[in-house]
């Protein structure tokens, strides 16, 4: 679905640099193939449209019509665009609080308990944290056994309360516990659906009353298009959650997912997932994503 971007923006490029002499109505065109390929990348309309408009307006001011390397300079105002659009810089988690209370939401199969297992490994080594799992996705008893084994592969704790089926009342007891046991980052894994409905958004948003997290990170799976910029506003009017975790960006996706949603949302993308294994996670750069996106 992404993959022939980087053509049609090839193109778009080999049209302009193709001439001699560039004119106003050349930047036109070309913005309109690049609008395109954007919707093609399942950039939304809107979104591709701003930018767009916004390249234009930067070219014709910077004189991209007169420079020696229009492509290139293009390419640049395109990047710094972009860049910006997502964000600028790197966000970081706010771990100012002890303990943080970091509450994990998405759907079935975004990539929550893989993402959970990450984030602590992460945590633990990268920022030297103490922290505790919470299994919160009852509905599920796989995903329970899923948390555990990656809790032992990473070496961090894992609280489960099998007995129960109440996720609300587990959330609870295991922030009590990770504060009695002095885990300094306390992570709840919630139970997904494969669709949103009421039940789910009551039940997370019960959740989060109950715990106070500092951060609510929504997880979604970058492959899943247009659907995940619906599924990330559904989730941001419910729970205003404090950022985005892009999911499954190893493969040929180029990223127009992150685009999307933090013009729709407005929220920080924080992390991508690259990979199963629990190091496949990185913090998300907003100058790579545009690279990326751009081809
Ligand atoms: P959950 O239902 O939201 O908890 O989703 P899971 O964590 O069980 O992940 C669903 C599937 O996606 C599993 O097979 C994971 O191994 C896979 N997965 C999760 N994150 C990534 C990722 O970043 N890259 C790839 N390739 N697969 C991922």
């Amino acid at each position: 679905m992404f993959s022939n971007l980087q053509d049609k923006l090839d193109r778009a490029f080999k049209v302009l640099k193709g001439q001699g002499n560039i004119t106003e109505i050349n930047v036109a065109e070309t913005m309109k193939e690049i609008r395109k390929a954007l919707l093609d990348a399942d950039v939304n309309y809107k979104t591709a449209k701003t930018f767009t408009d916004d390249v234009r307006q930067k070219a014709l001011g910077e004189n991209v019509l007169t420079s020696i390397s229009p492509g290139q300079l293009l390419t640049k105002i395109m990047n710094d665009e972009l860049t910006e659009l997502m964000g600028g810089t790197v966000t970081e988690l706010d771990l100012s609080a002890n303990p943080t209370v970091i509450l994990i939401a998405g759907l079935n199969g975004a990539g929550k308990t893989t993402f959970t297992g990450k984030l602590a490994n992460f945590l633990k080594e990268q920022k030297g944290k103490k922290p505790l799992l919470v299994a919160g996705d009852v509905y599920r008893p796989a995903a329970i056994d899923q948390l555990q084994v990656l809790g032992n592969q990473v070496g961090v704790p894992v609280y489960v309360d099998r007995d129960s089926t109440d996720p609300i009342a587990i959330a609870k007891a295991g922030v009590e516990e990770g504060k009695r046991n002095g885990n300094n980052v306390i992570i709840i894994d919630t139970a997904g659906r494969l669709a949103i409905d009421e039940a789910l958004m009551n039940e997370i948003t019960a959740v989060k009353e109950v715990t106070q997290p500092n951060e609510i990170l929504f997880v979604v799976d970058s492959m899943t298009g247009q659907d995940a910029v619906n599924t990330a506003k559904t989730f941001n009017d419910r729970l205003d959650f404090t950022g985005v975790v892009l999911t499954k960006l190893d493969g040929d996706t180029r990223g127009g997912a992150a685009l999307s949603i933090k013009s729709v949302v407005n929220k920080p993308i924080k992390f991508i997932g690259t990979g199963e294994k629990m190091e496949a996670l990185d913090v998300f750069h907003p100058d790579r994503m545009a690279s990326r996106i751009l081809g």
